[in-house]
């Protein structure tokens, strides 16, 4: 799909720099140095965009001391994790909601706020997208990986937060990311859509899952469409993917053809599953739909939904 990349966190030709990932640590005092803000995986943003401070910075005295590498712009960028930061009054009651839509602001920073990716994701740039989920997705995998898994001590950041060395038995981990497949299925005219239990009501998107050990990307697609509402899958085409830091997913956007058509649904993994008109498609994205609502913007569910019916996907 030759607009495959335009897709949101499609990345933007950041120079990750690995090979000055072990002198991190030095290069981060340069005074070109800049360096963005998370606090629990949201970034700090002020006019839709990333704040970028310097070192010494004085919102830098709430951040943890191991920062993320990101790479180079006109000078290294890393990322500061302010999570043991905790704000005045108390925003932070939605932030386990669909889609937190608290703010929170430092004072060291005025007029920037710490804003849930998935609200702003679309609004940043490129290169912002990038570093962002970049940052959130390594921080989070940092929080879930304190301990080393060969023996269990406690694991330290290394290598500018692209790995974590064991003291103990010298094992080394990197951050892991998870592949997904999400399949825009077709049969003739039709796309098969799903919502699972919880989603807001009347939201319906296309059906995913996680790729298994073993498992190639079209096996995943078929079993996973099998499995969800039980159709049956034939030719399967990749088109298109997205790094999905929630927490730690590598979406891949592919196109199936169904060789059936009846829906059984496995309610423990979906409410509903339905076909849906190329006519009704359009009626969705212009908000006239009854029942159905659109996938959200900026995923790339939503991506291939709209490029299917504008007939991009060459
Ligand atoms: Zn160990």
């Amino acid at each position: 799909m030759k607009i495959a990349e335009t897709v949101t966190f499609g990345g933007s030709g950041l120079d990750r720099a690995a090979h000055l990932r072990g002198q991190a640590a030095v290069i981060a005092q340069q005074a070109d140095a800049q360096i963005v803000l998370l606090w629990r995986g949201k970034p700090m943003v002020q006019d839709g965009a990333l704040v970028r401070v310097a070192p010494g910075h004085a919102v830098l005295d709430d951040a943890s001391a191991d920062m993320i590498f990101l790479g180079c712009e006109d000078g290294p960028v890393f990322a500061a994790d302010l999570s043991a930061w905790t704000p005045q009054g108390d925003a932070v009651e939605s932030l386990n909601s669909f889609l937190d839509a608290s703010l929170q602001e430092h004072p060291a920073v005025a007029g920037a706020q710490f804003v849930e990716l998935r609200a702003i994701m679309t609004q940043l740039s490129p290169r912002d997208a990038e570093i962002a989920a970049t940052a959130r997705a390594v921080f989070g995998w940092h929080g879930s990986h304190r301990f080393c898994a060969l023996c269990g001590h406690e694991s330290r950041m290394a290598m500018g937060g692209w790995q974590r060395d064991c003291p103990d038995c010298g094992g080394h981990h990197f951050p892991r990311t998870d592949p997904v497949v999400i399949m825009l299925i077709t049969h003739g005219n039709a796309v098969l859509l799903g919502r699972s239990p919880g989603w807001p009501e009347g939201m319906y998107s296309l059906l995913a899952g996680f790729v298994e050990p073993g498992e190639t990307i079209e096996a995943a697609v078929r079993r996973e469409v099998f499995e969800e509402a039980g159709i049956t899958v034939g030719d399967v085409r990749y088109l298109a993917s997205q790094p999905w830091p929630f927490p730690a997913s590598l979406m891949f956007g592919c196109a199936g053809a169904a060789t059936s058509t009846k829906i059984t649904i496995d309610p423990a993994e979906i409410e509903d599953a339905v076909w849906v008109t190329r006519e009704e498609v359009a009626q969705i994205f212009a908000n006239q739909h009854p029942k159905i609502l659109p996938a959200r913007k900026g995923a790339i569910a939503h991506f291939l939904l709209k490029n299917w019916l504008a007939d991009r996907f060459d």
